[in-house]
C-alpha cells in the first residue's frame, strides 16, 4: 500500500505543483487504486505517472472547491480510452451527483463503464471484506470531509508443514482450525488453532483529510493511524490567514499528528505563495519541531504507508 501524490499545490495549479489528487494504490491489498479529489489536470499527471486508469475502482471527493473537483468530468470521460471499463465508484459530498451528471450529460460524454455516484454525509461509507472507509465533516468554507480508510486485520496463515506433521490431511478441517477451532487427533491429543495458525496481519489506517481547520473530526479520523495526510497551506506566521480562510498552518498539521498519535505525516496543499522545494523547507522544519515523523508530499514520489 502506498501513496502517490498527483497534485499538492492549494487553490490554482502553478507551473512547479498542480492542484491536488492522491492516488491510494492498492495493488496487493485489492488490485486496484483510488483516488482523493481530482483537482483540473489530474488525468495529465496520471499520464506523466505509472498509475494505470484501468485499475482505478474507487474517487473519494473530500469537498466539492474547484482545485479538488473539476479534473473529474474529463477524467470520468476519458477513463475508457486508456483500458477503464470495469465499474466504478465516485463518493463525495451532497451536490456532487448533479454535478457529474450534468457535466456529462450537457457535453453529451457517454461513459463505456458503469459509474456509481454515491453522495454521504460523513459515517460509513464504504465496507467489505478487506475495507472500510470512514468519513466525518471537518471545519470549511463549505462542507469537507476526511476519510480514515482501515484496512482490516487478515487471519494469520495455516501452517501446512505443520499440519502435515499432525497427520492431518487437507479438507474443511483446516478452515475449522483457521477460524479458531480445537480438534481432537487420532491419538486423543487436542490440537488447538493457534499451534497452527500464525499470527494476524494488522490492517494499515491511513487518514486523508480534506482543507480544514484544526478541529476534533482530524484527531477522531486520525487516531492512532499509520499515516496522516493533513493540508498545510500557510506557515504558522500566517495563522490568522489560515483561520480566515478555514485551512490550517504546517504547525497545527504536526501538533494534530502528534495529538492523534500517528506515525506518520504528509503535508500537502501547499500555497502558491512557496514557489518552489526551497521555499517549501520552512513548512517542513516549523512541522518537524512538533513532530519529527514529518514529509511534504513531493508530486509523482511514492510513499509507502509503514
Ligand atoms: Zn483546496
Ligand atoms: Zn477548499
Amino acid at each position: 500500500m502506498d501513496l502517490y501524490f498527483l497534485g499538492t499545490n492549494a487553490g490554482v495549479p502553478t507551473l512547479q505543483r498542480n492542484v491536488t489528487s492522491i492516488g491510494l494504490r492498492l495493488y496487493e491489498e485489492r488490485k486496484a487504486l483510488w483516488l482523493f479529489d481530482c483537482g483540473e489536470g489530474t488525468q495529465h499527471q496520471i499520464l506523466r505517472s505509472q498509475l494505470k486508469l484501468s485499475k482505478l475502482e474507487k474517487i473519494f471527493i473530500t469537498h466539492l472547491h474547484g482545485d479538488h473537483l473539476f479534473g473529474l468530468p474529463g477524467l470520468l470521460s476519458s477513463r475508457s480510452n486508456q483500458g477503464g471499463l470495469s465499474p466504478l465508484t465516485v463518493y463525495g459530498p451532497p451536490g456532487l451527483k448533479p454535478f457529474v451528471d450534468m457535466a456529462l450529460e450537457l457535453s453529451q460524454s457517454r461513459v463505456e463503464y458503469e459509474l456509481n455516484v454515491v453522495e454521504h454525509e460523513g459515517g460509513v461509507v464504504f465496507d467489505d471484506d478487506t475495507f472500510r472507509v470512514e468519513a466525518a465533516l471537518l471545519e470549511h468554507r463549505i462542507d469537507s470531509y476526511g476519510y480514515r480508510i482501515i484496512e482490516k486485520d487478515r487471519p494469520g496463515q495455516l501452517n501446512f508443514e505443520l499440519l502435515k506433521q499432525y497427520g492431518i490431511k487437507p479438507g474443511p478441517i483446516y478452515g475449522q482450525l483457521k477460524n479458531g477451532a480445537s480438534i481432537q487427533l487420532d491419538n486423543g491429543d487436542m490440537l488447538h488453532s493457534h499451534q497452527v495458525v500464525g499470527e494476524p496481519k494488522k490492517g494499515k489506517i491511513v487518514t486523508i483529510l480534506g482543507d480544514t481547520r484544526p478541529c476534533d473530526n482530524v484527531l477522531q479520523l486520525a487516531h492512532g493511524a499509520d499515516l496522516l495526510v493533513h493540508e498545510a497551506t500557510f506557515l504558522h506566521d500566517m495563522q490568522d490567514t489560515a483561520r480566515k480562510y478555514y485551512h490550517s498552518t504546517a504547525y497545527q498539521a504536526a501538533v494534530a499528528a502528534r495529538d492523534a498519535g500517528v506515525n506518520q505525516l504528509i503535508l500537502t496543499h501547499f500555497s502558491s505563495r512557496y514557489k518552489d522545494e526551497h521555499q517549501l523547507e520552512p513548512l517542513l522544519d516549523e512541522a518537524q519541531t512538533v513532530f519529527p515523523q514529518t514529509a511534504l508530499a513531493m508530486e509523482h514520489h511514492l510513499f509507502p504507508v509503514q
